[in-house]
């Protein structure tokens, strides 16, 4: 039986090499089995997840309770499209429209599919409530953001590599640089036609740019004063991921999720989930919303014939009940706190490692080389030797996210693992 047969990594590295579009440059490791914080790779050598599949694998590699979930349901009923009602969507809606604080939500399946939506909706919202004419609504993008990869989402890319050649591009976006909200409040004053403001609370693919604390807040007074919609994109920082259960949080939180109750929540207009709404299981993303703003989509206007399936509907019910009961946004909060804590004491005395930033376990080092250089990724296949599995982002960033589920006890071995890593690339005689 083939399934018996042990196939080394590079049988699978040429299968896909060969028969594959060359969409990615993975880092070399075939990943055969996962548990919680640990990936196996087909020889059997164990490794600690520091990606976490972008922040999708927040509750860990094959929740026992999420796996459950998905193997009844998989067995009881998958699809059966929004032509008619399904058992199990009613009560995920519910469920998480409580848990976010909106009235109400779009289900989609993939990141990008939720920021579609999101644009969609305030495009609409723009010109049928805002009174903006036909055709003319503008949405403001930030530099550098990633929200996607579609034809529309990439039109409004600053990476040459996602965007070139790729045209003719979608037009309505007017771009801003990240973190500075008086270029927001000039574009808003100069433009009546601007129905949305779309921003990432942290840049994850931008190298995990964090911005100042306060700039979300100002920028949802800026979209209040003008009218226009602020739409958080949290695919990657949301559900618990930078140690609040949304990273509009920032130093709040709401209701009792992550115990912080200095009520400076900052609410979206239209709130975008992905990644880690299934735990990483299977792909479902949602745009929430109130019913002001939501309904401007009538019948026949928006769907997709996978979304808000029984399948989708029931793990992500589950997945958000483990961040809840297992308190996964407060250990990331606590852990990520002092992640950054020991890093900065490396960083003290390092001259390959600049900075650590990030907020919860969402953080990223920058290696003191060229973006161009190979640094990172020799630092990052070095890890990978030993034991743990990250990758470089924009070159000389590498990030570092583990599945929320990490006890200390593991961090401080991985900090370990890093550490000592980064010690073989410091310049001799430091
Ligand atoms: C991953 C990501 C997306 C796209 O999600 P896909 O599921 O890959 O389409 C959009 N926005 C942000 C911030 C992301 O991190």
């Amino acid at each position: 039986m083939e399934s018996t047969i042990q196939k080394n990594s590079q049988y699978h590295l040429d299968l896909e090499a060969q028969y594959g579009a060359h969409d990615y440059h993975p880092l070399p490791v075939v990943l055969a089995k996962g548990d919680g914080v640990y990936l196996w790779d087909v020889e059997g050598k164990k490794y600690y997840d520091f990606l976490s599949a972008y922040s999708a694998v927040n509750q860990g590699h094959c929740h026992p309770k999420i796996i459950k979930t998905i193997q009844e349901q998989a067995s009881t009923l998958t699809l059966t499209s929004r032509a008619f009602h399904n058992n199990r969507l009613g009560e995920y809606l519910k469920f998480t429209t409580e848990y976010f604080g909106f009235e109400s939500l779009l289900p989609m399946n993939t990141g990008a599919e939720g920021v579609e939506t999101a644009i969609k909706i305030t495009r609409k919202w723009g010109h049928t409530i805002k009174g903006i004419p036909e055709g003319q609504a503008q949405i403001v993008v930030c530099d550098n953001n990633f929200h996607g990869r579609t034809t529309t989402i990439i039109s409004f890319s600053s990476d040459a590599g996602s965007k070139n050649h790729f045209g003719p591009h979608t037009g309505g976006f007017i771009h801003i640089p990240y973190n500075d909200t008086e270029a927001l409040e000039q574009v808003l004053q100069d433009n009546p036609n601007v129905a949305g403001f779309l921003v990432e609370p942290i840049q994850g693919e931008a190298g995990v740019y964090t911005p100042d604390d306060d700039f979300i807040a100002k920028a949802r007074a800026v979209c209040t004063q003008y009218n226009v919609l602020l739409i958080a994109d949290e695919i990657q920082t949301g559900i618990g991921r930078t140690g609040a259960l949304l990273a509009v949080c920032g130093n709040c939180s709401c209701e009792a999720q992550c115990e912080r109750q200095e009520a400076t929540y900052i609410r979206p207009d239209l709130l975008i989930l992905g990644k880690a709404l299934s735990g990483g299981v299977y792909p479902v993303s949602a745009v929430l919303a109130d019913r002001a703003i939501m309904d401007v989509i009538q019948p026949g206007q928006h769907g997709s014939t996978f979304g808000g399936n029984p399948m989708g509907s029931s793990v992500a019910k589950t997945a958000l009940e483990v961040i809840r009961d297992e308190k996964l946004t407060q250990n990331a909060r606590t852990l990520g706190d002092l992640f950054r804590a020991q890093m900065n004491v490396y960083i003290a005395d390092s001259k390959i490692v600049n900075l650590v930033r990030g907020r919860g376990l969402l953080n990223a080092i920058l290696i003191n080389d060229t973006e161009d250089s190979k640094t990172a990724w020799n630092i990052c296949l070095r890890l990978r030797d030993k034991g743990l599995l990250a990758k470089p982002t924009h070159g000389n960033i590498i990030r570092f996210a583990p599945p929320l589920v990490i006890t200390e006890e593991q961090l401080l071995d991985c900090i370990q693992i890093i550490t000592s890593t980064l010690k073989e690339f410091e310049p001799s005689g430091s």
